[in-house]
């Protein structure tokens, strides 16, 4: 199968999110299994361009209509990681990707609805008709309204769209401009089933019109696809999702396991598998070392992730002061966007400065994520919301148990050791329900009782973790169902 991703990121080299990692890893997968991929994205000027290999123009000659003009752009071609990415430059005074950033403009609505166009228009050009495009997230959601409203009529009648949600709360609401400045009709699309936002009627929301147009749509967990259609964690868009509900689904993301595997991990000093799960221990030792915590019979929790209102902030804190209460260590990486929520951290920092049971580490470090996962027996994941996470899945890998709320992807990988319906061997972690302090502790008493009173369970546990598999394979297979499914529709 020919299969295009059009996509605002991919990792490492344009990376905002976990978007970045699936579009990359997604696509990996779906190469190894025999399908030809393409990427098209934008040519940001703030891109990781040593990570790009072989970057060379494609096609110079493109010029994209905008508004009742036409803006002269130039595709690229480079290889970033061993997949085939294309990357539309602009030449425009506007310079649409050269921010400095991402996104976080006024115009970003704009930008992109200028990048759908100009991704379909370079495929047009240089003769691409591919059996699936995939479009990820508001950025490219006026790409499948734009192909059969435009392209089709051009003779690009094959490819069949699939458009991926990675997170509800951006939505792309914008104004009707977007519609006259890609060649439009706003008469046709500015309505109610289409393109005009559930809650205010005055303004566009490019999400909602992606969902309407596209052959299938994808969230990055079944639960996280039941919770935006039945809850608040759709933000608005319960009500058209299910409308759309037949072309619906979740697929659960997977993780890297070149990248996160204990038994492979360049950032950890002794490499372990399930047969050799005591080695897990000397890395608990080395973390320890690293950050000058006391080497004593007590169970590592840890939390690793964005300290973000999403991830359950308030708990992360409590957990942390209800493990040092009851004598336990803790290990905290993380960093916000949030000054106050920073600076918070950083008087609890300092105010823990001298106990020997914890560390706080601020900021992004990824090297020293691979040996806190290694290193720690627990860790805790209280989020609010979560579309699928990936740090559940990476502890795993690692032995490493989680006490996550149940909430999204959380709750379609994390089994109760204690309540869960599923046989022994399948259990792999801790659940709670409600976002409490009260819930939280519970869940952490269970879990720590374990490790201290009954070590074979826990390390029964940590088995059962380790032998799940979270790699792309099962995700690559069921996206491919989903492709099938629409080309033969
Ligand atoms: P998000 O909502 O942030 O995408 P995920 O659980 O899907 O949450 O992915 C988080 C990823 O980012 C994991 O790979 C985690 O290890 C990594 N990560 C988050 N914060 C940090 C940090 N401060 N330092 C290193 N890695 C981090």
């Amino acid at each position: 199968m020919y299969i295009v991703m059009v996509t605002p990121e991919i990792a490492p080299v344009a990376k905002v999110g976990g978007l970045a990692d699936v579009v990359f890893g997604l696509s990996r997968e779906l190469e190894i299994r025999g399908n030809s991929v393409e990427i098209i994205l934008p040519k940001y000027d703030c891109m990781w361009y040593g990570e790009i290999f072989g970057l060379c123009v494609d096609y110079d000659n493109l010029w994209v209509p905008y508004y009742d003009q036409w803006i002269h752009c130039t595709v690229f071609f480079g290889f970033v990681h061993g997949r085939k990415c294309y990357f539309i430059d602009p030449h425009s005074d506007k310079g649409f990707f050269n921010r400095g950033v991402f996104y976080g403009h006024w115009d970003d609505a704009e930008r992109f609805a200028f990048f759908c166009r100009a991704a379909l228009e370079y495929m047009l050009k240089a003769n691409k008709h591919p059996d699936i495009i995939h479009c990820h997230d508001w950025q490219t959601a006026m790409l499948p309204v734009l192909l059969y409203d435009i392209y089709a009529n051009l003779g690009m009648t094959h490819p069949r769209v699939c458009f991926t949600l990675h997170n509800m709360k951006h939505q792309g609401i914008t104004g009707e401009f977007v519609f006259r400045e890609t060649g439009l009709n706003p008469l046709d699309y500015f309505r109610a089933d289409r393109f005009q936002d559930d809650a205010n009627p005055h303004v566009v929301n490019l999400m909602k019109g992606g969902i309407v147009y596209s052959n299938f749509i994808t969230t990055v967990s079944p639960q996280y696809a039941w919770d935006i259609r039945t809850s608040e964690q759709g933000f608005g868009m319960g009500h058209t999702l299910y409308t759309h509900q037949g072309k619906f689904g979740g697929i659960l993301n997977g993780i890297d396991y070149d990248v996160w595997n204990p038994e492979t991990d360049r950032y950890i000093p002794h490499k372990y598998s399930l047969s050799t799960l005591d080695d897990k221990y000397n890395n608990k030792e080395a973390l320890r070392h690293r950050l000058l915590m006391r080497q004593d019979l007590k169970p590592i929790i840890c939390a690793i992730g964005r300290l973000d209102h999403q991830k359950g902030v308030y708990l992360i804190r409590h957990a942390l002061h209800y493990a040092l209460a009851n004598g336990w260590q803790f290990v905290l990486l993380g960093s916000s966007p949030e000054q106050a929520v920073n600076d918070e951290f950083w008087r609890m920092k300092c105010d823990l400065n001298d106990n020997p049971d914890c560390h706080i580490e601020l900021g992004y470090n990824e090297e020293l994520s691979h040996l806190i996962y290694a290193g720690s027996d627990l860790i805790v994941i209280p989020s609010l919301f979560e579309p699928c996470g990936l740090t559940q899945m990476i502890a795993m890998k690692y032995g490493t148990i989680p006490i996550v709320r149940s909430t999204g992807g959380l709750s379609n990988t994390v089994f109760d050791a204690n309540y869960s319906e599923l046989p022994f061997e399948q259990r792999n972690g801790y659940t709670f329900y409600d976002p409490s302090n009260e819930a939280l502790e519970h869940a952490m008493v269970r879990s720590v009782g374990l490790w201290y009173e009954y070590p074979q369970q826990f390390r029964q546990l940590m088995e059962n973790a380790m032998r799940y598999d979270y790699s792309w394979n099962n995700p690559g297979e069921h996206y491919l169902k989903v492709y099938d499914f629409i080309r033969n529709k």
